[in-house]
Parts: C-alpha cells; sequence; structure tokens
C-alpha cells in the first residue's frame, strides 16, 4: 500500500483533477490510498464564510455558500460527472451538510471553534466525494472514506490533536478491507472527528499531517505528497524563482524547514515518518515524470552530506517580545516563571535568546498578547516588536562546521539583525529580521550558497 495526497492546486479545476486520476492511475500495483484537500482556494473562502456568518450576515452568507457550491457543480459539469445520479445526490447531501452548519451559526449568534471547524472542512468533502467518480469513469472503483469517522482527535478545535491508538485501530478497519477488494478509498485531509461525532481540523494545511498519520497507520512505506512545484528547493521559489529541487533529505532538514515556513510541508507532517521510518516523497502534479524529493533517514547511495546549507526558510508575521528584570541576575525560575505565562495562553515560542538581565523570544500567535504583556509588566519591563521573519538556513551538520555563521553575517551586514539561534539543534541557524527585508535577504543568501557547481547527487 502507498499513501498518495493531492494539494489544492492539485484539485484545482477539471484539468487537474483528471490528471490526479491519472497519477493514481500509475500507482495502482502500489495499491494506493488517496487523501485529498480542497479545491485550491476553497477553504479560505469557507474561512470568510464561516467568519460572515458569525457577524450575521445571513443574506450574504447563504449567497456565498451558493457561489461555493456552484464553483463545485461547474467543476463536476466540466469532468463529465453532474448526471451521475448516486453523484447529484452526494453533491445535495454535501450543500445541506454546508447550509445546516451556516443554520447552526446563526442560531447561536456567534462563531465558536467547533462551528467554524464544521464550516471549513466542507472543502474536502466535496473532492472526496468527487474523486471517486472520476476514478471510476476511468474503470478504476473506488470509493470515499470518510476522515470525520476515521481520523479521532481531541476537541481542541481548528487545531485538533489526532488520538493514535484509537485512530488507528478505526483507520485500519475502514480502510484495509477496501483497499483488500482492489478499491481505492479516498479520504479528506485536514479534516477528524471526536468521539461525540464533533467534526475538527488540524490547522490549515493539515492535509500533509493527515497522509502521514494515516500512513503511519497502516504501516505504509511510502507517503507521496503531490503538490505544485518539483520537490523541496532550496528556497520558496516565490522568492527565488531559480531555486533548485532538492533530491534527498533527512527528516530533521524536513522537518526543521517545514517548522520554520516552507509551506510545501505542514510542520507535523514528518512526525509520524520519523516514527514509522517511511519515506515521504514530494512530487509535481503538473510534472509527474520528475523525481520529486525523497526524504527519509539516509540517503539511498548511503552517502551523508554534511556540513552544507541545503535550503533556506522563513516564517513572516512575528512578534519579537523582549523582557528584562533585574530580577533574572542570579535568580532562578525567572525563566519558568517566564514561560508559563505563553504556556497558559497556549502561545508557542518559536525563537528565544537570553543575556543577565535580558531575554528575547518570538511569537507568532498574538491572539493573547495584550493579556501576556499585562502579566509580563507584573515582574518584568517588556517590549513588543511586530512585522518581523526568521531566517532558517538547514542542513545536516551546519552547527560544526566552521565559517558558515561569518559567511551569512559578512553578507548581512547592512541588515538589522534582532535575534540569531544557533546551536540549539545541529542543523539549523535561525535570526530575525525586519519583514521589510526578506527579499533581498533571501535572495542575497541563496545567491552565494547555490550558484556556481552544485553537487548534482542532492541538487538539480
Ligand atoms: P498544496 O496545496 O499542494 O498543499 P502548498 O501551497 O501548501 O501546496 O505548498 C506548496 C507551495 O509551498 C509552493 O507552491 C511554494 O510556493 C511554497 N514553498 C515555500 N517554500 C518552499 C520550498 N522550500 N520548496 C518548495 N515549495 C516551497
Ligand atoms: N484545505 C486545507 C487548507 O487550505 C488543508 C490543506 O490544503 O492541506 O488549509
Ligand atoms: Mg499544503
Amino acid at each position: 500500500m502507498i499513501v498518495m495526497k493531492f494539494g489544492g492546486t492539485s484539485v484545482g479545476n477539471a484539468g487537474a483533477i483528471r490528471r490526479v486520476c491519472t497519477i493514481i492511475q500509475s500507482r495502482l500495483p502500489q495499491n494506493p490510498v488517496v487523501v485529498t484537500s480542497a479545491v485550491g482556494g476553497v477553504t479560505n473562502k469557507l474561512v470568510k464564510l464561516a467568519k460572515m456568518a458569525g457577524e450575521g450576515q445571513k443574506k450574504q452568507a447563504l449567497q456565498f455558500m451558493q457561489e461555493i457550491h456552484s464553483l463545485h457543480q461547474a467543476i463536476a459539469g466540466e469532468l463529465g460527472i453532474i448526471d451521475d445520479q448516486e453523484f447529484i445526490e452526494v453533491l445535495h447531501q454535501i450543500e445541506i451538510t454546508l447550509h445546516q452548519s451556516l443554520e447552526r451559526i446563526f442560531n447561536h449568534g456567534a462563531l465558536t471553534d467547533e462551528l467554524y471547524d464544521g464550516v471549513i472542512s466542507i472543502g474536502e468533502l466535496y473532492t472526496a466525494n468527487m474523486l471517486p467518480v472520476v476514478l471510476q469513469k476511468m474503470e478504476m472503483p473506488s470509493t470515499f472514506a470518510d476522515a470525520r469517522k476515521m481520523l479521532r482527535t481531541d476537541d481542541h478545535f481548528s487545531s485538533a490533536r489526532p488520538l493514535i491508538s484509537e485512530s488507528k485501530l478505526l483507520v485500519k478497519n475502514e480502510l484495509v478491507p477496501i483497499v483488500k477488494r482492489g478499491i481505492i478509498p479516498v479520504t479528506q485531509g485536514f479534516v477528524g472527528g471526536t468521539a461525540k461525532g464533533q467534526t475538527t481540523t488540524l490547522g490549515r494545511g493539515g492535509s500533509d499531517y493527515s497522509a502521514t498519520l494515516i500512513g503511519a497507520m497502516l504501516e505504509v512505506e511510502i507517503v507521496e505528497i503531490w503538490s505544485d512545484v518539483d520537490g523541496v528547493l532550496t528556497a520558496d521559489p516565490s522568492l527565488v524563482p531559480e531555486a533548485h529541487r532538492i533530491r534527498y533529505m533527512s527528516y530533521s532538514e524536513a522537518a526543521e524547514l517545514a517548522y520554520f515556513g516552507a509551506k510545501v510541508l505542514h510542520p507535523a507532517t514528518l512526525a509520524p515518518a520519523v516514527e514509522n521510518d517511511m519515506t515521504v516523497k514530494v512530487f509535481n502534479s503538473m510534472n509527474p515524470d520528475f523525481d520529486g524529493t525523497a526524504i527519509s533517514q539516509h540517503q539511498p547511495d548511503g552517502r551523508k552530506i554534511d556540513g552544507r546549507v541545503k535550503s533556506i526558510a522563513y516564517k513572516e508575521g512575528l512578534t519579537v517580545i523582549t523582557v528584562s528584570s533585574s530580577r533574572m541576575l542570579m535568580a532562578y525560575g525567572f525563566m519558568s516563571q517566564l514561560f508559563s505565562i505563553f504556556d497558559k495562553y497556549e502561545t508557542s515560542v518559536d525563537l528565544v535568546t537570553t543575556s543577565e538581565v535580558t531575554v528575547s523570544l518570538t511569537i507568532d500567535n498574538t491572539k493573547n498578547i495584550s493579556q501576556i504583556m499585562e502579566e509580563l509588566s507584573t515582574f518584568a519591563v517588556a517590549k513588543v516588536e511586530n512585522k518581523k521573519a526568521i531566517v532558517c538556513l538547514v542542513g545536516e551538520g551546519l552547527k560544526r562546521t566552521k565559517g558558515v555563521p561569518g559567511q551569512i553575517f559578512g553578507l548581512l551586514q547592512d541588515t538589522h539583525i534582532y535575534l540569531i539561534s544557533q546551536g540549539a539543534s545541529e542543523i539549523n541557524l535561525s535570526f530575525v529580521i525586519d519583514e521589510a527585508d526578506l527579499p533581498k535577504v533571501i535572495v542575497r543568501l541563496h545567491d552565494y550558497f547555490f550558484s556556481g557547481e552544485l553537487d548534482a547527487s542532492i541538487f538539480c
């Protein structure tokens, strides 16, 4: 068995969906299990819809709901499946589900996290029901398998955590018999359900995570992530169009990149792969014959590539908080007091640096910033700076490689650098700059580390 996950652009229109079905056909001997995202852009539309409903804009919300439904009808029309009686009924049921989710928001008078998940999960319900019909039309037996019933999560709505052992049983019981009968199951990425039957989502971009979770539960060796890029690249192609494809990456390299903003993989994607020794392959659905990127513990030729910058990631929209207190000097307990505040407000901290009397740290979720600042001010002087970005260079063995920090900071002499972190991980060097400097910094670093002749066994 293999798991194949298709992202939003891969199922973005009728042509793309047909291409995806041909890709699935090419994997039939490996018994594919398919995980799909919503049509590209639809989850954003559903977020807008949920907010509209939460603000009581009933008429506009119902009209916008109809637009979203029509968009899927139009794709189904182009795919030639709109006349399929069974599918018409399925589409109608999805419309009813969406309508009911909105009615619940209207009746409640406000948007809760649970009601929000009920709406934003619907994009995947459309695609996961559409793909099997197209596959069947191409003479591949296929069926929808509902992630809300298999991927059991807690009720931390909009960033739900999977409950692994319960889910494993449910996923195996549901999917293995289907695959054994020679049928291709198609399920929703991004979506799960609680024991009480409430719909949950795993966080934006979470379909990648669904794929490796399901892969691990089915004990597959390979999970394929099909996206709109040729693989994991040496930098975000929207900033560096000439970025190179990386043939192989270690789990840690890919995990750091994902964590520090390389959108091609959701930050949690690699954890199930590491635990179960699965290879994650990233492919381009527009370019299916390309090799893509293979992410595993070891490079297939057994070589260990050390001390080389493999890729540059960045994360925008960060806030730096600087906390100073003379009580910190020679005192223990200060750090735990500090971090307990971030814990209390469920705000995760990305980067931390500390001096004798000052701690600087970055956060990207500012939902509870005013309460955090208020509590900090009871024992320290705290300052907030917005519009910052982390830049992160990743490569196995970077920590042990002499000269890399010197090269980087030599190149950035004209750039204000707020925090620097190296050494916490073997493979990552990160620093914080003004968001406005980001394009310049990424391009300059990429030019330096990736121009000239590159090792063809790693980059192409
Ligand atoms: P999907 O809809 O297939 O899940 P995403 O939009 O979530 O696709 O992720 C793919 C996008 O990630 C690419 O289009 C690219 O712009 C962006 N990206 C950022 N950094 C990288 C990187 N290092 N390598 C590849 N893609 C990257
Ligand atoms: N459709 C969801 C999103 O846009 C999940 C995903 O694409 O991975 O966030
Ligand atoms: Mg994605």
